[in-house]
């Protein structure tokens, strides 16, 4: 991709996203994925894998808020944290604000990723080299698989299901991190779009419910993400994301607040019905296709 090209993210036959990039700052190939990091027009630098945007300058804070401080904030005291992923460095930068927070492992599978992004998105990376965070680069299944009553937060910041992070969206995993948690331990994953991945959120939600007693997924926006709707899957042990006495935050946030937290859990009919058991969407992605009449 030349100066002054679009990049182009394919989500469907007949839905595109595209942006104008100024510069293409780093592009390789990966053990894992295809990297790269571009100057866009409108949204600064901004790391791309697989030709699917991960995270943007202008957009990123929205979404490393929202994945870190519902489920923080919703936990009485979480002390020690597991980072699936996250390779930009953001989710770590926002977790590290809780004072409560002792220690973040973080385990990202590419090298690549974390060295990029160290040296093209100071804004995220400097989330990686907090004195909290013990940075593992390895596969955050395996991780997650040989650990029992550790944890009291974990994060699945991982990238769509597809490359390394396919095994990041199934049963066995989510067993895992079930296994991985304290006893009123409670985890978030990022689920992608209620409109182009409607299969995969309810599938994910009723795998998640058979094996967590609360689990709720919750919405926000993300401007450079497929629909701009984007959504997270929570499982929790003990602790509800609605409880009384939710903490809120001592410091300034852009777009978290207590309100908001508690707003992203109101779910629109359309979305609410793809958690119903039977409601596997008839079209499995798309937007325009409507739910199948009963
Ligand atoms: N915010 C982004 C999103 O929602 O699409 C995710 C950002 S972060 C860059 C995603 C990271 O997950 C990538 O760096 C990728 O290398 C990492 N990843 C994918 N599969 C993984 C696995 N099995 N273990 C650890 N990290 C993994």
């Amino acid at each position: 991709m030349s100066r002054d090209e679009w990049l182009i993210e394919e989500q469907t036959p007949g839905y595109r996203t595209q942006w104008r990039v100024r510069r293409v700052l780093h592009e390789e190939q990966t053990p894992f994925q295809h990297l790269q990091l571009v100057e866009m027009e409108d949204f600064g630098r901004a790391l791309v894998l697989d030709s699917a945007v991960q995270t943007t300058v202008g957009d990123e804070y929205i979404y490393h808020e929202m994945i870190a401080h519902v489920p923080l904030f919703t936990h009485p005291n979480p002390e020690r944290v597991l980072i699936i992923g996250g390779g930009d460095g953001g989710t770590a930068r926002e977790v590290c604000r809780h004072s409560s927070v002792q220690k973040v492992d973080m385990v990202e599978i590419d090298r690549a990723v974390v060295e990029a992004c160290r040296r093209y998105l100071p804004e995220t990376a400097c989330g990686l080299d907090h004195p909290k965070v013990n940075l593992v680069i390895g596969d955050g299944l395996a991780w997650v698989a040989e650990r029992r009553g550790e944890y009291d937060v974990i994060l699945v910041d991982s990238s769509d299901p597809v490359g390394p992070a396919v095994g990041l969206f199934n049963r066995a995993f989510y067993e895992n991190v079930y296994r991985a948690l304290k006893p009123d331990g409670l985890f978030v994953a990022q689920v992608l779009s209620p409109f182009f991945h409607k299969k995969l959120i309810h599938d994910v939600y009723q795998v998640v419910a058979s094996i967590f007693p609360i689990t709720m997924p919750y919405l926000t926006v993300v401007p450079t993400y497929p629909s701009g709707l984007h959504c997270f899957m929570l499982g929790s042990k003990r602790h509800s994301p609605l409880r009384q006495g939710v903490r809120v935050p001592s410091w300034p946030t852009r777009w978290y607040t207590p309100a908001v937290h508690r707003a992203a859990f109101q779910l629109p009919p359309v979305v609410a019905e793809l958690l119903q058991p039977t409601a596997a969407p008839e079209h499995a992605e798309g937007p325009c296709h409507a739910a199948p009449t009963v």
